[in-house]
């Protein structure tokens, strides 16, 4: 007791931020959900804009956290990817897409294709096309009703490596869609270089496409590029009457929006395909 007095000192700690501190304690909470299995997915259909079909479906991953409820992919999906846990996690997402899927086509439902979302991290997997391969083989989907969405700005990242990639995936069966298109910044040749089947309209141009003449420029000019080399084209974020009528005129393929489904839990998703059966 002696020794201290004037001779002491006290350690500087520095104090962590705010900032870190969160992510730090998000890291550990989004380790923990996966192992007690707090994801869930939901699905949101895509239909043919003409038969007003459900031709397929959006596996979009939520997070049913304990004390704080459901939370958007927005939330916690970039923490995943810095930290590489999107890796199993994405991992768990295919594998319960493919296996709802089997599910519903082995009780007797007509045959649909599931789109999954693959993040940057995924993509660049030095193994990703053995895990599909293993994910597809352990469900006994075929691979003809998977579809894997990957960004334009995913996809542009590494060109080179992105053609490859795709091949190898295209000639598993699976088909291929690159989301958001519009966002980034394509480069035309490449475009044609992928081995693609679809392209999707992003959100932000159909939100305005009625009222927006470069929004209604840009959707209408992405349908005639997707019909001049031969890919499909499906709109998202579709939620009026207005933009359904104006990308039916522009002959746009497909629609995905709250207009006719919000993504819901793979029962009520149920419930949405008999009712449209019926109709
Ligand atoms: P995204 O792939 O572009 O998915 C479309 C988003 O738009 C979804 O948001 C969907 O709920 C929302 N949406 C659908 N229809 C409408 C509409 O009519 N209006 C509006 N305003 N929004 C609509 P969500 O589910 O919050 O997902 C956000 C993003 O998180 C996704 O954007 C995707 O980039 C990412 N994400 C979601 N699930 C996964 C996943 O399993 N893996 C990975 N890597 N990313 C995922
Ligand atoms: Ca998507
Ligand atoms: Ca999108
Ligand atoms: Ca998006």
């Amino acid at each position: 007791a002696k020794e201290q007095g004037r001779n002491s000192y006290q350690l500087y700690t520095p104090v962590m931020n705010d900032r870190a501190f969160e992510r730090l304690s998000m890291e550990n909470s989004l380790r923990r959900a996966l192992e007690r299995n707090e994801f869930e997915l939901y699905y949101q259909p895509k239909v043919n804009i003409k038969s007003q079909k459900i031709v397929g479906m959006e596996a979009l991953v939520r997070w049913r956290h304990p004390e704080k409820g459901l939370i958007l992919p927005g939330d916690f999906i970039p923490v995943a990817e810095d930290t590489g846990l999107i890796v199993p996690m994405g991992e768990w997402v295919l594998k319960t897409a493919c296996a709802q899927n089997k599910a519903w086509q082995n009780a007797g439902f007509p045959p649909m294709r599931v789109a999954v979302n693959l993040s940057a991290r995924q993509f660049q997997l030095q193994n990703l096309q053995e895990m599909v391969a293993g994910v597809l083989g352990e469900t006994g989907l075929d691979p003809c009703w998977l579809e894997l969405e990957i960004t334009e700005t995913i996809a542009m990242q590494n060109a080179e490596f992105t053609v490859k990639t795709l091949k190898e995936l295209k000639e598993m069966g699976i088909q291929l869609s690159i989301d958001d298109f519009g966002t980034g910044y394509s480069s035309l040749s490449y475009l044609k270089r992928f081995p693609i089947n679809k392209l999707k309209i992003d959100k932000s141009f159909v939100r305005e496409i009625n009222t927006d003449h470069d929004n209604a420029a840009i959707a209408s000019a992405v349908i005639v590029l997707g019909q001049s080399l031969k890919l499909g084209v499906i709109a998202e974020g579709v939620e009026t009457e207005e933009q359904l009528e104006f990308l039916k005129e522009h002959q746009c393929d497909e629609i995905q929006g709250y207009l006719f489904g919000r993504p819901v839990p793979a029962m009520e998703f149920e419930a949405m395909i008999l009712q449209n059966i019926i109709n």
